[in-house]
């Protein structure tokens, strides 16, 4: 398998998550009632229990799984962040779909006698509408498992999950059997006070939130086929268990059986399988179909009877179902079509009525989602993605990526940006040093871990305690490394595994590491050391940039001299091991230089080395970085007034600053100082002042209005219409967005979006 098909796809969900929504109107309209009542029951208490539990899983694989499997314990805060955003989002919609039933509700006469108590049932365990109960479930669940998760390992978690469904089958499917217990019979009665039913956010969402997230983290030992024979055979069992109990006529309720939770799991494993692509607009028709439906039915039942239609549109199931279906997913279609629409202007709206009643409303969402920092990075995970999809578009088939992540990945946080790369199916990096290697394992970072650059041999037990790959820069090193093992082998804790695993550099023209191209005899002499084991040889183009005749020549000859090498060990014998020359540029300007690995940095970030190279790619690249910080404080200056060290700046008429807390110590380059630098604040631009300090910069924001403290200054990215890109300060410092990227500073936090 190639990288390439390791892109998850995760359109299967999407695609089964609609299906789930049309079984869930199957449920509320009973198709087959008027045919069969075996039929009906089969669909629609059977079948159609797949669906809420399928949501579920689907919430659980990706809200949950990271919180309660992820082994990076750095995000922390910010994947609890996440959960409780999704938690308000799903309050939100809770609220918007008791709000639109509450008519019918009341004309249904759901509200008759409201007392306190009934109130909080109705909210907390049953939903305000018959179908509503999922929010509240859903939400319940999910605080429950964080909660059982903050004390305890997910084992234990899931352990109660399966307890807890297992107390819930004995109020529902399961409930004739308490007649057999009469003692438990009036406990679980006396709970049927508090809700209505066990399938709840208590006993019935934890259980597949908990499978969800375990399926969504944990890599499937199943083929397609297996986890396909393995839903088909429980769902049959589970046929079964439906009508045995429903024949002895022992069920309470009819929405959880023991097999449920098999059939979840293999059909989870299944449908994660199917490779099928889902634009955007349509992944978001399911859960508009989940929550119109119930209007659908009102109004067709309604239409039926106003032109005397009931006889076909209502009393024949089949036909009232297909057209509950058809205007659900056509409400559902316009919805989400006109939503943009709405949205935008709603916005815009809310923007304007908070700043008349003098309230501040930050651009953009980074606010929101990035609520305390004083400057920060924000890095956007779909970019990333694209990246990565755009830049295996080029590689020749069999070349995987090997992405650079030295220098905190171009300045973008090493083990953050792995970590999402392992997520991605990415499992081989480089880096500059062994520090750096270290510090990826030591943070659960999986797959090849090749150091470029020189290990100083009193770090040579690091490479082999984190199994990281040490580049071999010249002959005489490899005999260091071979001495080395000899003498780790002699110590008791390295006796077993003194091989260090090494890639032979090959130094075809930059002279700079690697072992001259021309030296066969020391190259194969390397491959009979019998303390490496190598795993690959490379070499590195220095003027695959341009492309000049000239730069164009060097290319070709360093990358000839490199074939020739892998001819001449090949006709010695010794076999080939992964070979790789290319990095960005290699990948862009020659697509066909062949290799095993590509070691991309700088075009992954989404940008290229200036901002010609950017704006002339070929291929499309999303800037992954954002970086932005708060207004510290905003003054008046008056005429004649200085600002900054060195009083450089004098204000030739009255104006109004702002001081940013960023400066030249997070890598804000100092060469922007006295006007040559800008950054964005509410869409506007802003010239910095003075020079720019180590901690702060001031601004000129006399023409911006109504700037604040606490407001957001954009330093790189966008802001309204306005767009700051790295490109744009690496011309303006005369660098290259590689060296402004990667003198990023320590201190900034990194967020992923
Ligand atoms: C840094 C580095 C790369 C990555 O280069 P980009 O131009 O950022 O893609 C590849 N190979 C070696 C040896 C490097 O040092």
């Amino acid at each position: 398998m190639t990288t390439k098909s390791r892109i998850k796809q995760r359109g299967g969900l999407d695609v089964f998550r609609l299906i789930a929504a049309f079984l869930v109107v199957a449920i509320h309209t009973s198709p087959l009632s008027s045919f069969s009542a075996e039929a009906d029951f089969f669909l629609t208490r059977i079948l159609a229990r797949i669906a809420v539990p399928f949501f579920l899983m689907v919430t659980g694989h990706f809200v949950l799984g990271e919180l309660l499997l992820g082994e990076c314990r750095l995000n922390r805060g910010r994947q609890i962040t996440g959960v409780l955003r999704h938690v308000r989002k799903l309050a939100v919609l809770y609220g918007i779909a008791m709000l639109l039933y509450l008519p019918l509700g009341i004309y249904a006469g759901h509200y008759g006698d409201m007392s306190v108590s009934a109130a909080l049932k109705m909210i907390v365990f049953d939903g305000s509408f018959y179908h509503l109960w999922y929010f509240p479930a859903c939400i319940l669940g999910i605080l429950l498992v964080c909660l059982l998760r903050r004390f305890l390992p997910f084992q234990a978690v899931a352990v109660i999950g399966v307890c807890l469904y297992g107390i819930g089958l004995f109020g529902d499917s399961y409930y004739g059997l308490l007649s057999f217990l009469p003692g438990v019979e009036g406990v679980y009665d006396g709970g049927f006070s508090l809700f209505s039913y066990t399938r709840n956010g208590l006993f019935f969402a934890p259980v597949f939130l908990l499978l969800g997230a375990a399926a969504g983290k944990r890599k499937s030992v199943f083929k397609p086929f297996f986890a396909a024979a393995g839903f088909a055979v429980s769902f049959l069992l589970m046929t079964a268990e439906g009508f045995l109990l429903r024949s002895f006529g022992l069920q309470r309720h009819d929405s959880m059986y023991v097999l449920l939770i098999p059939v979840l799991y293999f059909l989870y494993r299944w449908i994660l399988t199917w490779q099928i692509k889902v634009s955007k607009e349509k992944r978001a028709l399911s859960g508009w179909v989940y929550i119109l439906h119930p209007a659908m039915i009102v109004m067709v039942r309604g239409l039926a009877k106003a032109f005397g239609l009931t006889e076909l549109l209502v009393e024949n199931s089949l036909v009232h179902y297909l057209a509950v279906s058809a205007a659900a997913l056509g409400a559902a279609a316009a919805v989400t079509a006109g939503l943009p629409a709405v949205k935008r202007p709603a916005e815009r709206l809310f923007k304007a009525m908070a700043r008349s009643v003098g309230k501040r409303v930050d651009e953009g969402e980074a606010s929101e989602k990035y609520p305390f920092g004083r400057a920060w990075i924000e890095l956007d995970r779909g970019a990333l993605e694209q990246n990565v999809r755009a830049l295996l578009q080029e590689l020749p088939t069999g070349c995987e990526l090997m992405p650079a992540v030295k220098a905190q990945a171009y300045g973008h946080g090493a083990v953050g940006m792995a970590f999402e790369l392992n997520r991605l199916g990415i499992n081989a990096f480089c880096v500059a040093s062994a520090g750096e290697g270290t510090k990826l394992r030591k943070n659960g970072i999986k797959g090849e871990i090749l150091v470029l650059g020189y290990t100083h041999p009193g770090d040579f037990p690091l490479l082999l305690r984190y199994g990281m790959t040490q580049a071999v820069v010249d002959y005489e090193y490899a005999l260091l490394l071979e001495q080395a093992g000899e003498e780790l082998r002699a110590k008791a804790d390295f006796s077993e595994k003194a091989h260090f695993h090494v890639h032979i550099a090959v130094d075809t023209g930059m002279h700079r590491l690697g072992i001259p191209s021309d030296e066969i005899e020391k190259l194969s002499d390397i491959f009979h050391r019998k303390n490496l084991i190598i795993d690959g040889i490379f070499t590195h183009l220095c003027a695959d940039d341009t492309d000049s005749p000239s730069d164009r020549a060097y290319t070709d000859m360093q990358a000839n001299r490199f074939y020739e090498v892998l001819d001449r060990l090949k006709e010695a014998g010794i076999p080939c091991p992964k070979a790789h020359l290319a990095s960005s540029y290699g990948v862009l300007n020659y697509p066909s230089l062949a290799g095993d690995y590509a070691r991309v940095g700088i075009a992954l970030y989404g940008v290229l080395s200036t901002g010609e190279d950017t704006l002339a790619s070929r291929i499309p690249l999303l800037p992954v970085l954002s970086l932005k910080a708060r207004v510290a404080a905003v003054k008046n200056l008056h005429k004649g007034e200085a600002a900054g060290y060195g009083l450089s700046f004098v204000a030739g008429e009255e104006m109004r600053i702002a001081v940013l807390s960023i400066g030249y110590g997070d890598g804000f380059p100092r060469a922007l100082s006295c006007g040559r630098g800008e950054v964005l604040i509410n869409g506007y631009r802003a010239a910095v002042l003075g020079r720019i300090c180590m901690d702060q910069t001031i601004v000129d924001v006399s023409s911006i209005p109504d700037v604040r403290q606490g407001d957001i200054a954009v330093i790189v990215g966008s802001s309204g219409e306005e767009v700051i890109t790295v490109c744009d300060i690496a011309g303006q410092a005369d660098s290259i967005t590689n060296e402004i990227l990667s003198r990023l500073g320590e201190r900034l936090e990194r967020v992923w979006i």
